[in-house]
């Protein structure tokens, strides 16, 4: 939490526009830290014969619904992110206002949602019947079972090996990469879950989405000024995925750049690609 809090300090400093949504994100952070210690995690039993005929077909150790949580605690920091959000801004406190007015008349069963892990089906249901904010709502969900996910994803660390899975999806849960991220001299490439949190390494020069080679059909730009990051383009797929060059930048919290780096993802969806995973700050 102090690197954090430290790279928000700069980051405000140079991108002083970023300001209110840094110190939004410092305080989700902080919250989310706070559940962390206390969190009471279930194992994760995974049979050995299993593991192996997954990994060599290619299959996730898990699914994104498998990961077991800590529902009481998710609840929890669900009421926290809440008051958080509504201390932020208008819209957020509108959105909190009537998410609360539902709960306490138990038209929202938040532990059932919270127990699904947030499934998309339920939340677009909810979020139509209460007329809310799906963008605001999903985030609320998804990250008060965050610190659960990332503690389930610790625990299966060690079943895997980063470097040999190479494929486009994480191997732990088989959810699609929300970054890039370039390592050590050689700028060896890592893919980011955008579920779980898992880095694992891909090839570097080819579009992680449609696993396109060619390289006439890979362009990529960054913000003049800013050589830590890159957004790459791809041809054949019309997709996007934002590069954070750890080879010039110090190590720090992926998901805290790429909020910090917002007008890049505008850059590429003014040229008309998409992000397969959105960033989650983008409205
Ligand atoms: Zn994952
Ligand atoms: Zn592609």
């Amino acid at each position: 939490m102090k690197n954090i809090k430290e790279r928000i300090k700069q980051l405000k400093k140079k991108r002083p526009g970023y300001g209110e949504i840094l110190d939004f994100y410092q305080k989700v952070k902080e919250a989310q830290a706070q559940v962390k210690a206390s969190l009471q995690i279930n194992p994760i039993k995974l049979k050995k014969e299993w593991k192996e005929l997954l990994s060599k077909e290619g299959f996730s150790l898990i699914q994104k619904e498998d990961f077991p949580l800590d529902v009481e605690a998710s609840a929890k920091l669900f009421q926290s992110l809440c008051q958080i959000g509504k201390d932020s801004n208008p819209h957020m406190a509108e959105q909190v206002g009537k998410i609360k007015e539902a709960l306490d008349n138990k038209k929202i069963d938040l532990k059932n949602l919270l127990k699904e892990g947030g499934k998309e089906q339920r939340i677009e249901q909810v979020v139509n019947e209460f007329g809310l904010d799906k963008k605001v709502f999903s985030f609320l969900i998804e990250s008060s079972i965050k610190p659960s996910i990332a503690a389930g994803m610790e625990k299966l660390r060690n079943e895997l090996d980063p470097e040999t899975w190479l494929k486009e999806y994480c191997p732990v849960c088989g959810s699609l990469p929300s970054l890039s991220l370039l390592k050590e001299e050689v700028g060896k490439r890592y893919l980011l879950c955008s579920f779980c949190g898992y880095q694992w390494r891909v090839e570097r020069l080819a579009c992680p989405f449609c696993g396109n080679k060619e390289q006439e059909s890979i362009q990529y730009f960054l913000a003049e000024g800013e050589e830590s990051y890159r957004i790459e383009l791809c041809d054949k797929c019309h997709q996007y995925i934002k590069t954070i060059d750890y080879r010039t930048l110090e190590e720090s919290d992926p998901l805290l750049e790429d909020l910090a780096t917002l007008h890049l993802d505008i850059l590429a969806s003014q040229k008309g690609y998409k992000r397969p995973i959105p960033n989650p700050w983008t409205s």
